[in-house]
């Protein structure tokens, strides 16, 4: 500690501090400060006064105020103890309800259609943006499907906490104005990992991270794991797929992945940064109705060009070649991964109450167990990694692709694009008339 080498070297004979226990916590500590003071006097200056050390009396004081702050430390470390203990047993957490839940952690059905909702939302390829505009009741626009206005979750919990205050016979705090969803408010749902059944301690470190990036990386980590690191399962019922929760994880870490997926930019148009300029090969950026190099190579009138891109996709869809592709991305295929999930786990537990019943060595035990862990890593890298799957799924795994992806939000149709060809915008030529098709490039992507 430097305040206590600076002193040793007398070069303070004062210290000012907020308050005694800024000093210190540690009662032991405050003792060293007590015999330095008798030895060599020490004024100690707080916001509530001087405390002399060398006297009987604010020696007392000092002493009584350094226990009380120390066993406020020791509070908070019992507190959040029982926190983490009620989290490994999965039981729900006190304090604030999630949406969808009561705090026993029973359903609120209305409350858990607006949650899956959500996320069937967010999977279909709608930004974070259009999902806060239906849920704040906009009409027409980029809104996302499916969803309605629903007052917001925070204004939802004084009116709850004034009707607990009222039977208590207590005056009722003023309630917010209806607010409108944002985007961050859609994020912490699709972030909540309650939601996929898990049970979740936050450490206290991790509560006071400024939000971003750190903190939306930190949530997934907070999932409470047992002792074979498998996530504990809370004793509430998942309102989402621990598959599609994962899914929709990985989107949103990955962000270039599926375009549009903050809402910071919202696209309005098919192209826009995603087709390429012709000559030089850089996004286009979109002008009044055209698509336009940022270099002025070219200049193309956009609806034309939209026109054409959606019917050669359409065409594309049709070919049968695409079944192997469907095949692949068949939505079905998620759950066979949770089965052989499951399977490895059954297997590490056979082994266990082989090895319990003495059938098996401990080596053995743990020859099963660390296959068996190998396994369920590499199918969760897997799972993962077919990620995209979900959002086309949506598209290429139904009866009718084509349809599916005209009815599809712009998002996905770009989404479906940038997975199936670049496009390339070549110079209009001179004098011709109407849109030549031999003017867009398109450069299948296997
Ligand atoms: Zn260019």
């Amino acid at each position: 500690m430097r305040m206590v080498a600076d002193y040793e070297a007398g070069l303070l004979d004062a210290i000012i501090c907020y308050d005694l226990d800024r000093l210190t916590r540690q009662p032991r500590e405050l003792e060293d400060w007590i015999d330095r003071a008798k030895q060599r006097g020490l004024l100690l200056v707080t916001a509530n006064g001087d405390t002399d050390l060398s006297t009987d009396g604010e020696r007392m004081y000092a002493r009584i105020k350094a226990a009380v702050a120390r066993g406020e430390v020791e509070r908070k470390g019992a507190q959040s103890r029982a926190q983490r203990q009620r989290a490994e047993q999965g039981r729900p957490p006190k304090g604030v309800r999630p949406v969808g839940y009561r705090i026993d952690g029973s359903v609120i059905p209305a409350e858990a259609e607006v949650v899956k909702g959500i996320y069937a939302a967010f999977l279909r390829g709608d930004s974070l943006n259009s999902i806060a505009r239906a849920l704040s009741g906009v009409k027409g626009g980029d809104v996302a499907a499916g969803l309605s206005q629903f007052p917001l979750h925070s204004r939802t919990l004084v009116i709850e906490r004034n009707e607990r205050r009222a039977a208590e016979g207590k005056e009722p705090r003023p309630v917010p104005p209806e607010g409108v969803w944002v985007a961050s408010t859609v994020l912490s749902i699709l972030r909540n990992p309650r939601y996929a059944g898990y049970s979740v301690y936050t450490k206290k470190k991790d509560r006071k991270l400024p939000p971003g990036e750190s903190q939306r990386k930190a949530i997934k980590d907070n999932i409470v794991r047992d002792e074979n690191n498998e996530p504990v399962l809370g004793q509430w019922e998942a309102l989402i797929e621990p598959d599609q929760w994962w899914n929709v994880q990985n989107l949103l870490d990955d962000p270039s992945r599926v375009t549009n997926r903050s809402g910071a930019t919202v696209r309005k148009h098919l192209g826009a940064g995603l087709f390429r300029c012709g000559e030089c090969g850089k996004p286009v950026i979109t002008r009044a109705r055209y698509y336009s190099c940022k270099d002025g190579d070219m200049n193309r009138t956009r609806d034309a060009i939209d026109e054409y891109v959606r019917a050669v996709v359409i065409e594309r869809l049709k070919r049968k070649d695409l079944n192997r592709r469907k095949k692949q991305i068949d939505p079905d295929a998620k759950d066979a991964y949770s089965q052989r999930i499951a399977e490895q786990r059954a297997r590490i537990a056979r082994a266990e109450r082989d090895y319990d019943a003495e059938i098996i060595e401990g080596t053995d035990l743990a020859r099963i167990r660390d296959a068996a862990r190998a396994e369920i890593q590499r199918l969760e890298a897997e799972r993962l990694a077919s990620g995209t799957g979900v959002v086309l799924g949506h598209i290429l795994g139904v009866e009718k692709p084509a349809e599916a992806f005209l009815e599809a939000p712009l998002a996905m149709q770009r989404t479906l694009i940038d997975t199936l060809m670049t496009v390339m915008l070549k110079k209009a030529k001179q004098g011709k008339k109407g849109f030549d098709p031999d003017s867009v490039e398109i450069a299948w992507k296997s």
